[in-house]
């Protein structure tokens, strides 16, 4: 099935390579729209940006279409979130996209997890227990402090590409770091209120945010990163919620609504429903404003003006 998946992918590009436009942009996929805004503010007018996944889409489930195969095979760098996030359509449209330029050793290929500080690193993996963070936990793009890392990775990737533009990303860099520097500031300011709070979400995909706002992951409604909860589960879930006062349910947009209505009212838990990128409410339209959105919904639920 994925080598049919892979050969169709495949004769689209063939079919698109006559058509790919002249442009002396430099041509930028990322895979996630954070990832895609950050790469504009470092390339400035030198790059063409685009984004795989939609921040309404499951990073983990975004749907493989041949025109991204076309897309990644003009393309001059790939930039990702890494950790194997992108473990449902990355290596497949890689594969039919033809571009060794942009392959896992090619210098096309801008992994932004190099430098990040990853949580949950599992000590065993096994992949028989369905967990889908076998590297450990890859959604630090909730973490505007790791962020900054994956901002110097796109920016020395551009330059190990383009050497002859280093400086231009260098100063894009920095000018982009002072602006989520003086944000993190604020950021850490307005999430006093929500210190020591105890959250459970429907995807282990909010540690990096609740462990930056001094909140604490208390547990998910799946069991683990990818396995559906079973009604047991959830039993132990509201059981331990209760007796610990945990006060939130994040439901993350992309997962179905009812059972974290469920957990919520069955603990007396706020349910609060947040995107997980970029783009994932409208208000949410780059990646100052995702964290301003997630941050302020989360006061607004925990009854802190912000
Ligand atoms: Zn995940």
């Amino acid at each position: 099935m994925k080598r049919l998946m892979i050969l169709l992918l495949t004769i689209a590009v063939l079919g698109a390579a006559t058509l790919a436009p002249a442009d002396s942009k430099i041509k930028v996929v990322a895979t996630l729209p954070d990832l895609a805004d950050m790469a504009r503010h470092i390339g400035g007018d030198l790059v063409d940006v685009s984004s795989i996944a939609t921040g309404v889409e499951d990073i983990h489930a975004v749907p493989m279409k041949p025109s991204f195969a076309t897309l990644l095979n003009r393309a001059d760098v790939v930039v990702l979130l890494g950790l194997e996030a992108e473990h449902a359509f990355l290596p497949a449209l890689l594969e039919a996209a033809r571009n060794p330029k942009i392959l896992r050793d090619g210098p096309g290929y801008i992994d932004c997890s190099t430098s990040v500080e990853v949580l949950e690193v599992p000590t065993r993996i096994d992949r028989a227990l369905g967990d889908i963070h076998p590297m450990g936990n890859p959604h630090y793009n909730l973490d505007p402090v790791s962020m900054k890392e994956a901002a110097r990775a796109i920016a020395d990737g551009l330059g190990r590409n383009y050497p002859e533009h280093r400086a231009v990303f260098e100063k894009n860099l920095e000018t982009y770091v002072a602006e989520l520097d003086k944000n993190i500031a604020r950021w850490e300011k307005e999430a006093a209120p929500l210190k020591g709070k105890k959250l459970v979400s429907y995807h282990p995909d909010l540690i990096y945010f609740a462990e930056r706002f001094g909140m604490e992951p208390f547990g998910t409604i799946e069991i683990r990163a990818g396995v559906p909860p079973t009604p047991g589960h959830i039993a132990d879930l509201e059981e331990s919620m209760r007796k610990n006062k945990v006060e939130f349910v994040v439901r993350e947009l992309h997962y179905p609504a009812g059972l974290a209505e469920t957990v919520a009212q069955a603990t007396g838990a706020k349910l609060v429903e947040l995107p997980a990128m970029v783009g994932g409410v409208p208000e949410a339209k780059d990646y100052i404003s995702f964290i301003d959105y997630n941050l302020h919904t989360m006061l607004k639920a925990a009854g802190a003006s912000s």
